[in-house]
């Protein structure tokens, strides 16, 4: 397993859709295994594929508490089948926009069809945290970011904080 490097804001990929992935083969079981080994690192509790500069259809969860056991989650071309009326709110952040919180509303609970590790097809239906971290990681599969469901004051003075810091990098 390798550490790989996450992109951040305003890296254009990050506003890219990613393909989707054609078979489940030994690499891209490898890729799984990096995703998730970067995401504790991080240390976060989701990762999305592009994030790693992967342009491909796959995301890693782990949702568990402190104190509990790890449970770690793959999905690969994960899609949104249903989701509720009800909506909840959680305070969500972005390893690719770091230090940056903002609360989000999402529906509360989604049904979301995808294919595991083995190959083979998966129907899941989540709620709590879980949906949203779901939400999160599948928006950045289409280009999505959090900060895409914020208002554009909020959204315009982010990025241009993100852009600041990389023409300074890029300069020095
Ligand atoms: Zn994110």
């Amino acid at each position: 397993m390798t550490i790989r490097r996450i992109i951040v804001i305003p890296d254009p990929r990050l506003k890219q859709p990613s393909a989707p992935v054609e078979a489940v083969t030994d690499e891209i079981r490898q890729l799984a295994d990096d995703m998730l080994e970067t995401m504790y690192d991080a240390p976060g509790i989701g990762l999305a594929a592009v994030q790693i500069g992967v342009m491909k259809r796959i995301l890693v969860l782990d949702v568990s508490r402190e104190g509990e056991d790890k449970r770690p989650m793959v999905f690969i071309n994960p899609q949104i089948v249903w989701s509720s009326e009800e909506t909840s709110t959680y305070e969500e952040g972005c390893l690719s926009i770091p230090e940056y919180y903002e609360e989000v509303e999402r529906p509360a609970r989604v049904r979301v069809r995808y294919v595991d590790l083995d190959g083979k097809a998966q129907e899941i239906e989540a709620d709590g945290l879980l949906a949203t971290c779901l939400q999160h990681e599948i928006d950045h599969l289409d280009g999505i970011l959090f900060l895409d469901h914020l208002s554009k004051l909020k959204r315009d003075r982010v990025m241009k904080k993100f852009s600041k810091v990389a023409r300074r990098e890029a300069a020095g």
